[in-house]
């Protein structure tokens, strides 16, 4: 039994699906011990979107630390948090017209989801959350509160005041989805809620976009209501679906966004909301902690942004990047009757599978020949692709390769019967 059996606790999960020791790794690809190479499309749950260990990033952090610069500064003042919050004013609030404030959380996307309940709990003096089916938030209180994917052991069941309206793909008739839409705002007797948080694409949902029309409509009640617009861009953000914000291409504003996972470019855990200037209604040190300044994360957050989101090279060619990836897997889907076409928006992808079965089975099976793939989903039931945003032609024709080998040997192992629902 080796030391992690031993004593690293039960909850434990990724080593289950991937049982091995890695040891390095650059961009796409990352070594075990045993010197076998695989391919990277999960890239740390989505907080790689530069790959690993990108030259430019570690580098920077080398020269910060040879530096002899502040590491932990709690929320004081200091160089590198100043160099971040310029670049994220010049490169990406500024050019986009937004004036958001930052707030600097806790070093996790849960902690960024529940400094936005709180805030638009104290903003508009109101307590009713209103969130999607199928969508996940986090693992802290609130967070869990607002998600909609069922709560864990040991979180009592009743978190006040929280409203759920059908996810579109819990929903398919469009005169239904809008009248549970607007009776989440105008419940008789209810007072309207303080935020509806949403996310463009469901990421632990099951890549499972919500409309430009839907973002659009609930803006619109939101607006109407006095609600707080809430976009939860963890998984999303930096990125991810082509854009730095993914709500750019839907042509929203929201009034708080919550980013986290690639922030930082390289792994380091960093977590921040931006904040409407009208609703910066926090008293000082009101939410407080003692990572609020990660100065590594700082350090490559801001080289990250300068490298990548200077100009729309990485927006663009991120699309690009997207398009064999959703043609391969379409072509894959149409080979069997328990894969759908792919879901999702630019290299956020989703292979849905008929059951969490099969969607472990591919996943299990690509592990085996050198791809690493997640699943998510309601029902755990869709093959989760994140590649880094840098990934190669190439790499995505080897990872097509090896799921067109493993989606054909879980057919060849599949129990006859179980074929993809019709919701799919
Ligand atoms: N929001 C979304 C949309 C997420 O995908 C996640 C993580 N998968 C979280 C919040 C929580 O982030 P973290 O795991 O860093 O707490």
């Amino acid at each position: 039994m080796d030391v992690f059996d031993a004593i690293e606790s039960n909850v434990r999960a990724y080593c289950r699906r991937w049982p091995t020791v890695f040891s390095t790794a650059a961009g796409t690809k990352v070594t075990d011990e045993r010197g076998r190479e695989y391919l990277d499309f999960f890239t740390g749950a989505g907080s790689l979107n530069y790959g690993h260990n990108h030259p430019v990033l570690v580098e920077g952090m080398i020269d910060y630390l040879r530096s002899g610069g502040i590491l932990n500064s709690l929320d004081t003042m200091t160089p590198a948090k100043r160099d971040f919050l310029r670049i994220l004013a010049d490169h990406i609030l500024g050019p986009r017209g937004m004036s958001y404030r930052v707030q600097f959380t806790g070093p996790a996307g849960t902690t960024a989801v529940e400094a936005a309940v709180r805030l638009a709990r104290i903003a508009t003096g109101r307590e009713r959350i209103v969130h999607l089916s199928g969508s996940y938030h986090g693992m802290t209180r609130d967070s869990i509160g607002v998600s909609g994917l069922g709560a864990p052991r040991g979180v009592p069941p009743a978190i006040r005041g929280v409203t759920t309206v059908p996810h579109e793909f819990e929903q398919p008739s469009a005169g239904r989805a809008a009248e549970e839409l607007e009776r989440a705002f105008t419940a008789p007797g209810s007072t309207p809620p303080a935020a509806f948080i949403v996310e463009t694409v469901q990421g632990e949902g099951g890549v499972r976009p919500t409309t430009t029309a839907r973002l659009r409509e609930i803006e619109r009640l939101c607006r109407a209501h006095g609600t707080l617009l809430v976009v939860d861009d963890v998984q999303a953000g930096c990125g991810r679906t082509g854009p730095f914000l993914s709500f750019e291409s839907d042509g929203v504003e929201p009034d708080v966004v919550c980013l986290s996972k690639s922030l930082s470019g390289v792994g380091l855990p960093m977590g921040l909301v931006l904040i409407r200037p009208s609703l910066d209604v926090w008293d000082p040190g009101e939410y407080s902690g003692t990572f609020r300044g990660n100065n590594l994360a700082f350090v490559t957050a801001r080289l990250a942004l300068s490298e990548w989101w200077s100009d729309g090279a990485l927006r663009r060619s991120v699309s690009q990047r997207s398009r064999p990836l959703v043609q391969g897997l379409a072509a894959i889907a149409t080979r069997h009757d328990w894969l759908a076409p792919p879901t999702g928006r630019g290299l956020m992808l989703g292979l849905p599978c008929a059951d969490r079965h099969v969607a472990d089975l591919v996943s299990t099976l690509a592990f085996a020949q050198g791809l690493l793939v997640e699943t998510c989903g309601r029902r755990g039931e869709v093959v989760k692709l994140l590649p880094p945003l840098t990934v190669t032609k190439a790499e995505v024709e080897v990872a097509l390769q090896i799921l067109e080998h493993v989606t054909d040997q879980v057919a060849g192992s599949r129990p006859v019967g179980s074929t993809l629902p019709a919701a799919t």
